[in-house]
């Protein structure tokens, strides 16, 4: 009660309008840090390019009619030219075979024009996505989803780690958050998004990676929910990505934590379509300490350090 109060004061002199205002999250602005990242991004392309290598280059593959995919490429494709790196789009219809696919990937591999490739997830069921994902030469796999990259990244040595899991690293560093010797839980296990993020929570700050070094527990769907309580309730850092809207409730928050949304599901609303993420953001930010919204929290850090990872596998390919 004396807290609230003395919040309450405190509050009205730095201006904010209600106690509940003051003790609401800090929102993390993905945007705002993902641009100030896009020109760091595009000095170090230039200064490359001054060095006299030969500009970067992307090339996104996309197969079949998936409009999301399409978006995803376009956002991709615009913030790659925005940073100086040569970007193109190559789409195959949904019918193209496994062999073919893998050929045109071979091309790709053997051609010295092109430093990064990457196959837009998720691809046709009649193609196996492992075997797409370990056709990718290692040194221009700017996803990081080769057995090579992730195998690397598990023993902390130097890779191409997957974007999502470095943009959401770099959201909590720059935010500040306290994590050394902390609590994190993951929510999701999938090997391009939860393991990667869970292995970069955990690891040694001192290591190749510069991880966090916090005590790090992965939650999937087979944690009952009472259990995922149990353990999100205990985290300083709650991750989640489990594509599952509204997961997140503000009973299973810790106060203070941090708390980042990676869970992006499309749904069709009366108003057009709608973007929601794991988290049941109004609630939930009434009682952690930093929160990132959906859309424009992970999303754009994705996208950026897709940017660096480019420039990553240039300098490999162009060394
Ligand atoms: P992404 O590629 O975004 O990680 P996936 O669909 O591949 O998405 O993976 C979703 C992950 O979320 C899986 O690891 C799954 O076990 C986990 N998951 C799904 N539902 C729940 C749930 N209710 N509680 C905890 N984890 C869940």
């Amino acid at each position: 009660m004396f807290l609230r109060k003395l919040v309450s004061v405190i509050g009205r002199e730095k201006g904010f309008h209600s106690t509940k205002a003051l003790l609401e999250a800090a929102i993390i602005d993905g945007n705002n840090i993902a641009k100030q990242i896009e020109k760091e991004v595009r000095t170090s392309v230039e200064s490359w390019i001054k060095s006299g290598k030969r500009r970067p280059k992307l090339v996104a593959i996309i197969v079949g009619d998936d409009p999301a995919s399409k978006v995803y490429v376009s956002r991709k494709v615009k913030v790659a030219k925005a940073v100086g790196i040569d970007a193109e789009t190559i789409t195959f219809d949904k019918s193209i075979s496994q062999k073919h696919l893998l050929k045109a990937i071979e091309n790709l591999n053997k051609d010295t024009s092109v430093d990064g490739i990457l196959v837009q997830l998720p691809i046709p069921k009649s193609i196996n996505e492992r075997e797409i994902c370990e056709a990718v030469t290692p040194a221009k796999d700017v996803d990081g989803f080769h057995s090579e990259n992730m195998g690397k990244l598990s023993v902390d040595n130097d890779s191409i780690v997957p974007a999502t899991a470095l943009g959401v690293i770099e959201l909590i560093q720059r935010t500040k958050v306290d994590t050394f010797g902390k609590n994190a839980v993951v929510i999701g296990r999938s090997k391009h998004v939860g393991l990667p993020i869970a292995l970069l929570l955990h690891s040694d700050s001192k290591g190749v990676s510069g991880a966090l070094d916090m005590t790090t527990t992965i939650c999937h769907r087979h944690t009952p929910p009472e259990e995922l309580k149990k353990f999100t309730r205990l985290a300083d850092v709650v991750v989640a990505a489990a594509g599952v809207p509204g997961l997140v409730k503000k009973d299973m928050v810790k106060p203070g934590a941090c708390v980042i949304d990676v869970g992006i599901t499309r749904v069709d609303t009366e108003s057009g379509q709608k973007l929601l993420g794991d988290v049941d953001y109004e609630s939930v930010k009434e009682i952690a300490g930093h929160i990132t919204p959906v859309p424009g929290g992970v999303g754009p850090m994705t996208v950026v350090m897709l940017m660096k990872n480019t420039l990553k596998a240039a300098r490999k390919n162009q060394s």
